[in-house]
């Protein structure tokens, strides 16, 4: 058996569907595992002819670049920034590049879908670039992307792809395989701290449905005017109302940190500065002096520079966004350094999930986490005296 099927995958895959995007078969259809991350899985038509696992990241890895710089930036427009997840970068790329190439340019990045029951990857015209705006920070479905890629490409039109590591390193694959030169794509990577399962999110959004009795119209992570650091989601219903952040709102981000990731994201291969990606956009966490004066609490970006195609492009950005150069290691994330550490207690939170539903293991494991840390904040003024 020579296709996708013949690999132990879980804890391995990472659901980029490269595999499902090179079979000409059509014989690679994505499903969801225990867990409710994306998985291949291959039907009947199967024609042996192994070309999935020639693009598949458990088997081969693209070349990774070393880096060449570091910047931090936010954009000027207040209001844009307040959508994004940090300094709004990821937009002022578009622009450059929407004016840079004007209708021969499209852009593929994540979209809530389904009244945000799904995150999922699509295309969009520089019209609609600012449904991409801020991270859906779960597992998003790639489906037929990669496909619409190729043809784009092929058709001599500029592609932007932005996704986690490993998405890119599918697209990377697959256009590989079907020697496509990648001389008109803009690659931009996240710092990643993991993807949490797509299952687990479909339930959360059912739980809030079901308490408010309505569809989830929109829903932000980060409500700047809140904070910019950490997590405070922005949930608004269909009829405009406007949650209050109580504890279920307030459990999938908690769970988020260490509990509901995908497998591989806590031996992730690209926890590193080797990049896959042109650049490399993420929260500036880590302001050194230099930065701080860009700090204004609603978000700065750190931009990686990996490919001379990738320093043009932030060149560029220096003109158009307040930007200053990194000189030195204040860019380096925990996710650049090593994967996420998982929770100790995550299996059995896999297992109250399956056998009780999300709100009984939300309401255990993220209070529990309360009480420990709790607990643990005790201990350590109990040491210090
Ligand atoms: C799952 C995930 C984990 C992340 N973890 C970290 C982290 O640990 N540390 C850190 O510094 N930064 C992390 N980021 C990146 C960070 O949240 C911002 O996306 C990044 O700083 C760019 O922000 P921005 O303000 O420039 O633009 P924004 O408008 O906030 O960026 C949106 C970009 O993210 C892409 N995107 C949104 N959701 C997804 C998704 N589910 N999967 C793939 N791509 C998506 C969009 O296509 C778009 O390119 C993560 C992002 C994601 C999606």
């Amino acid at each position: 058996m020579k296709n996708v099927a013949s690999l132990d995958i879980f804890g391995q895959c990472t659901g980029c569907c490269a595999c499902r995007n090179i079979c000409p078969q059509g014989a690679v259809v994505i499903g969801k595992n225990e867990r409710g991350f994306y998985v291949p899985e291959v039907t009947g038509d199967c024609a042996d002819c192994g070309l999935c696992l020639s693009v598949c990241q458990i088997c081969s890895k693209p070349p990774l670049h070393s880096l060449l710089g570091a910047a931090a930036g936010k954009s000027r427009d207040l209001a844009l920034r307040m959508r994004s997840s940090s300094g709004g970068l990821f937009s002022e790329i578009c622009s450059l590049l929407s004016q840079r190439h004007r209708d021969s340019i499209v852009f593929y990045g994540v979209v809530w879908a389904d009244d945000c029951h799904r995150a999922v990857h699509e295309k969009r015209t520089a019209a609609g670039v600012s449904d991409f705006c801020g991270s859906k920070y779960v597992q998003s479905y790639i489906g037929d992307a990669f496909s619409g890629i190729a043809e784009a490409l092929l058709r001599e039109s500029y592609v932007l792809f932005s996704g986690t590591p490993c998405q890119c390193a599918g697209l990377a694959n697959f256009l590989r395989a079907k020697s496509i030169s990648d001389e008109r794509l803009y690659l931009i990577d996240v710092v990643c701290h993991g993807a949490a399962s797509p299952g687990l999110w479909d339930e959360y959004i059912t739980v809030l449905e079901k308490e408010h009795n309505e569809k989830i119209r929109h829903y932000s992570f980060r409500d700047k005017s809140v904070s910019w650091r950490g997590i405070h989601p922005v949930v608004e219903t269909a009829s405009g109302k406007r949650l209050e952040p109580d504890e279920m709102i307030m459990s999938y981000g908690k769970l988020f940190n260490n509990t509901s990731l995908n497998e591989k994201c806590y031996d992730c291969d690209y926890a590193c500065t080797r990049r896959v990606g042109d650049l490399t956009l993420g929260d500036h966490w880590g302001m050194d002096n230099a930065c701080k004066e860009l700090d204004d609490g609603k978000g700065v970006s750190v931009c990686l520079i990996n490919t001379p195609k990738g320093r043009a492009l932030a060149e560029e950005l220096f003109n158009t966004a307040d930007m200053t150069a990194i000189e030195d290691e204040s860019y380096l994330q925990p996710n650049l350094r090593q994967p996420t550490s998982r929770n100790l207690r995550q299996k059995k939170f896999w297992k109250d999930l399956e056998k009780h539903g999300y709100e009984y293991a939300a309401k255990k494991f993220t209070v529990h986490s309360r009480l420990s840390s709790a607990l643990y904040k005790h201990y350590k003024n109990i040491k210090k005296r």
